[in-house]
């Protein structure tokens, strides 16, 4: 099976990928699966998926006070991409982070993808934001320190400093790009160097964070060529649904919404968000698809009708 990695550079007309969370601790996969084969029907390039760490929740102790425990609501990733790899015959791609995981909890992860024959992986840092069950002193910081962690795993060389035999089939991976920047990055071009870094590391693609606006990804795809970044540029797409959303979705993921499509969904009752949503989805995945990327990526948690109207319309084979 090719590469994700190859699957892109091969592409000379869009096609699109999906995103899917695993699902929550003590549900099962029916749902997922379900809604995997409804995207199936569309011939997605392939399927990211998500990866979760521990968080604090806080329960009444007999003292009455409170006390903390730590739960991993999404368990599952490497078992879930091994499922859908085998049912669906499509290239998964497990999210690795730092955050939460020590370097040995990932080489175990490396291990067993290794043995399960999935080989295309996403790297990420994970988010700063909540507390976990490992302690930050404890993980890799940056997704530059997980990707040297891979590339000592594809030459043979373990985190105790022992060397095996290197694996015969090696781990490819993209990595995290933000068109509107990272919240942290002081400013663009910081940020476009540490992409840089890490292309230059070995990342073979970038995908986006989800954006509202094609303009931001069209500046930030001529500023990465600009800063010498010549792989893959992959746009991600998530589909507006709620009117809550038009707050929730600037304050965690620092993208701009444009002001019609503030006023549309504001003057529009309940019913009407997610058509608003949906048409909006339409027009920005038809622009790019047009506007030379190769593969549009959708963001589907709580989105599936939606995902599969628009592949329907602009990605579905002849
Ligand atoms: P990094 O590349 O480490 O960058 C973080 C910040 O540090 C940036 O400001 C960057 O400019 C700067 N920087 C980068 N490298 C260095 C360095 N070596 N030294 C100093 N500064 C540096 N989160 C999850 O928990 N699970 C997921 O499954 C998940 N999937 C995602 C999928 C996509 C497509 C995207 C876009 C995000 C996803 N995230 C996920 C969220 C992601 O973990 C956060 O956006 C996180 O805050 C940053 O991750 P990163 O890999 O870009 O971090």
């Amino acid at each position: 099976m090719p590469t994700v990695a190859e699957i892109l550079r091969g592409r000379t007309q869009a096609g699109f990928s999906i995103e899917v969370l695993p699902p929550l601790k003590g549900k099962g996969t029916e749902k997922l699966m379900c809604d995997i084969g409804r995207l199936m029907r569309f011939s997605p390039l392939f399927v990211n998926i998500t990866i979760h760490h521990s968080e604090p929740v806080y329960e009444p102790a007999e003292s009455g006070t409170l006390r903390k425990r730590f739960v991993r609501k999404r368990p599952g990733t490497v078992a879930v991409a091994a499922a859908i790899h085998n049912k669906f015959g499509v290239p998964t791609v497990p999210h690795i982070i730092c955050q939460g995981f020590t370097p040995e909890e990932t080489e175990y992860s490396l291990i067993d993808l290794n043995f399960l024959g999935i080989h295309d992986l996403f790297l990420l840092r994970g988010d700063n934001d909540k507390e976990s069950l490992v302690p930050r002193e404890l993980s890799h910081k940056h997704a530059t320190d997980l990707i040297a962690q891979v590339n000592d795993f594809n030459r043979g060389q373990l985190i105790d400093g022992v060397t095996v035999d290197a694996p015969v089939e090696k781990f490819s991976f993209g990595v995290a790009g933000y068109p509107e920047k990272h919240a942290e990055a002081p400013n663009m071009k910081s940020d476009i160097d540490w992409l840089k870094r890490k292309v230059d590391m070995g990342a073979e693609y970038v995908i986006t964070q989800l954006f509202y606006d094609n303009e931001h990804f069209y500046r930030f795809r001529d500023s990465v060529v600009a800063a010498g970044i010549n792989v893959p540029i992959v746009p991600g797409l998530k589909p507006l649904s709620r009117k809550a959303q038009l707050n929730i979705l600037p304050s965690v993921f620092g993208t701009e919404i444009p002001q019609p499509l503030v006023t549309a969904i504001t003057e529009a009752s309940d019913e009407d968000v997610k058509a608003i949503g949906r048409d909006h989805l339409l027009a920005q995945a038809d622009d790019l698809a047009r506007n030379g990327v190769p593969c549009v990526h959708f963001y589907t948690l709580g989105a599936v009708d939606t995902v599969c109207f628009v592949a329907s319309e602009i990605f579905a084979k002849p």
